[in-house]
């Protein structure tokens, strides 16, 4: 494949990646598997030099800042880690520092990798706020909610401004009692310690978090100089003395070797530690050295982290069983004998597709390797095919949909089913349609969908907001109390206010995700304008390809919709964005490409970003040639420089906040 097509490629599957996993906490591929990606994406980049650009997942924070939070600016950047997956990697790293630091045997410290949620914490003398990394400039204020993990102090006896930052992680006795929990519920369970950790921090209700038992292990005190602390490992002495709980498994190694006995004596204790990490840290302890050592966009050069292979378990393939999805897919199933890998039981994984089956030659009643990288998704690798007693039976595809026998139809390796009423894909589009990122209807999860969907009570998302006509019969139900029916028809009425993005992720259409919804209720304000632009129109939006404006112009099409969306109308939902009133029509800003530096007094970068953008501009991380203006707030570094040397209109915050009045 062309290098530039394959480049564009990883880098549209990684953003996907680090959408599910840092805003929606819910994963859809194994972290293995992004890292392998990741690692490929590297070594082209590597190669051809040309195709890296500065928003390349390779040179960026992976993470994300959500609206429902209020943003905090990071004083100092909070960064990602290289990763080391072999001895190789880590004598590649040790030889590298000792090259700059011209010595011979350098002094570590080596550290668990917690698998948590990176947290920052800033005190002066009380604690002032928590936030979340982001996306490593601006994270999430989530104070109301770090502050209920009880080792955490509230205040602390030192003066002056201090930050410290580590990790906050649900142990895993919490995280078995919370799946259990959820199961009990009928709730979708956290796929793993660190979905679930990050999933509780990010709630709105601080008694949520509260109740999840979570903990915290801090191990970087970052302006640990300014008290005329020298070395990491005295840092982290300092902060037990303070009151901060940091991990006591850590180790001052003497060179790489040491490093290695470290990773190979936790790779066997692994197990049996209370909470889960993911791989060891290795950091140079003379923090005197940092800046020598210097630091990519993403990463500093004095640390890394050893990430653990993936841990594999041999189970049996007991059947293959299908289920349809909410735009008819449908996906083969591995159906298995329980086993315990990384961790968890596991007995049911996803194949995919028919081709990913017979590539790999699977037989039902094989023996098979499972694996899981560190989480919960687990892959079925391969099958054991000496281990075969005859017994085996052939894979067959099926040839019609499980759920209401409409004949499948094929595409690329997928099969459809692709009768509008099947009631498993009415199910599956409605649970969508009230989840989170869409309509978020609180308690219309897939239990309770699947429960009122199968008792008659609606068909469709239209027939949901008439769902107060069924309220007696619903308190008939087992389960069901006039409190807990009438808390639901009150979120579901809520749900009529939503702003069009959600509505129109909620709609389900094929290629349009929460982001995508968001681009286009911005640029159209308004469902009926949408609804009725072209294929050229739409495709004159960046980040829209022939794909999404073919699938979206068929969806506004088809007769069935617009009737769907006519009677949304008639329910009273909103079908306005009402994100932002600014019109991008006219203003100066419109077409241009536009370079945020430096920092604003009046408001956040994220927020500067999405007026520039509400008002039509491409906003963009670093300047060049391209660049036609250059925002720069205080304390702008070389990126104003750069702007002055090639001749780019430099704006103050007085000018742009005046030319976005
Ligand atoms: P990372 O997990 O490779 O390492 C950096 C993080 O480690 C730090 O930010 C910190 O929060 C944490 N950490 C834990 N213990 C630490 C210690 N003792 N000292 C210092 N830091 C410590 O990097 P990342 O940027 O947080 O996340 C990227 C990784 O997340 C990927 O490599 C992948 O494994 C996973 N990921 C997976 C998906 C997916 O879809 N499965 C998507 C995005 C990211």
């Amino acid at each position: 494949m062309d290098p530039k097509q394959r480049v564009e490629e990883i880098t549209a599957l990684l953003e996907k990646y680090n959408y599910e996993y840092y805003v929606l906490d819910n994963p859809t591929v194994s972290d293995f598997e992004y890292d392998r990606l990741m690692q490929e994406l590297i070594m082209l980049e590597n190669e051809y030099p040309e195709l890296r650009s500065p928003l390349s997942p390779t040179q960026r924070v992976g993470g994300m800042v959500q609206d429902k939070f209020k943003e905090i600016t990071h004083q100092r950047m909070m960064l990602s880690l290289a990763n080391a997956f072999n001895e190789d990697d880590l004598r590649d790293f040790d030889r590298k520092v000792r090259e700059v630091i011209k010595t011979d045997v350098v002094t570590y410290c080596a550290e668990l990798k917690i698998d948590g949620l990176g947290m920052s914490l800033v005190y002066n003398k009380t604690l002032k706020y928590a936030a979340t990394r982001g996306d490593g400039t601006t994270g999430e204020d989530v104070t109301s909610n770090v502050i209920t993990i009880k080792s955490i102090p509230s205040r602390i006896n030192l003066e002056g401004d201090f930050e410290i930052r580590g990790e906050v992680y649900m142990p895993k006795k919490s995280l078995e009692r919370l799946n259990k929990e959820r199961e009990e519920s009928g709730e979708q369970l956290f796929a793993n310690a660190r979905n679930a950790a990050a999933g509780s921090v990010r709630q709105l209700d601080s008694s949520v978090a509260a109740s999840r038992g979570l903990e915290a292990f801090w191990y970087y005190f970052v302006n640990a100089k300014d008290f005329n602390i020298r070395y990491h490992s005295e840092a982290l002495r300092k902060a037990d003395e303070l009151g901060f709980r940091t991990n006591p498994e850590r180790r001052i190694c003497h060179g790489i070797d040491e490093v290695l006995n470290y990773i190979d004596e936790y790779t066997q204790k692994r197990a049996s530690l209370d909470y889960d990490i993911d791989g060891i840290v290795i950091k140079v302890d003379d923090m005197s050295l940092y800046d020598k050592l210097g630091y990519t966009a993403k990463t500093p050069r004095w640390a890394i982290a050893y990430k653990f292979p993936p841990e594999e378990a041999i189970t049996k393939l007991k059947d293959i069983i299908f289920t349809v999805g909410r735009t008819g897919k449908i996906t083969p199933n591995a159906v298995l004998e329980p086993v315990r890998v990384a961790g968890s039981t596991v007995q049911r994984a996803t194949l995919h597709n028919e081709d990913f089956i017979t590539e790999k030659g699977l037989m039902i009643g094989d023996y098979v390797i499972l694996r899981k990288a560190g989480d919960v998704i687990p892959e079925v690798v391969r099958p054991i095919v000496e281990k075969r007693d005859g017994s085996e039976t052939p894979f067959e595809m099926i040839t019609t949909c499980p759920e209401c026998g409409t004949p499948l139809v094929r595409k690329d390796a997928m099969h459809f089913c692709i009768n509008p009423h099947c009631p498993a894909k009415q199910i599956e589009g409605i649970i969508h349609f009230a989840s989170k990122d869409a309509m978020d209807i609180e308690g219309m999860g897939e239990k309770v969908v699947e429960q009122f969907f199968n008792q008659g009570f609606f068909s469709n998302v239209v027939e949901l907001y008439s769902l107060m006509e069924h309220r007696d019969d619903i308190i008939a139900l087992d389960g069901w109390q006039a409190k807990s029916i009438d808390n639901l028809i009150l979120s579901i009425e809520n749900s009529k206010l939503n702003s069009l993005e959600r509505l129109l992720f909620g709609l389900g259409i094929k290629e349009v995700g929460a982001k995508m919804a968001k681009t286009l209720a911005r640029k159209y304000m308004d469902l009926d304008a949408l609804m009725n632009v072209s294929e050229e129109e739409l495709l004159e939006i960046q980040d829209v390809g022939p794909v999404l404006a073919k699938s979206l112009t068929e969806w506004f099409a088809d007769e069935h919709n617009r009737q769907l969306i006519e009677g949304l109308r008639e329910k009273g939902l909103n079908f306005k964005y009402l994100g932002s009133t600014v019109k991008a029509a006219n203003s100066y800003f419109s077409g241009k490409t536009v370079v945020l530096t430096g920092t604003l007094d009046s408001m956040g970068r994220k927020e500067a970003t999405e007026i520039l953008e509400n008002l039509g501009a491409k906003v963009t991380g670093s300047v060049s040639k391209a660049t036609d203006v250059v925002i720069a707030g205080h304390d702008a570094g070389s990126k104003l420089d750069k702007a002055q040397s090639l001749g780019i209109t430099v704006l103050d915050e007085t000018e742009f906040k005046e030319l976005i009045k």
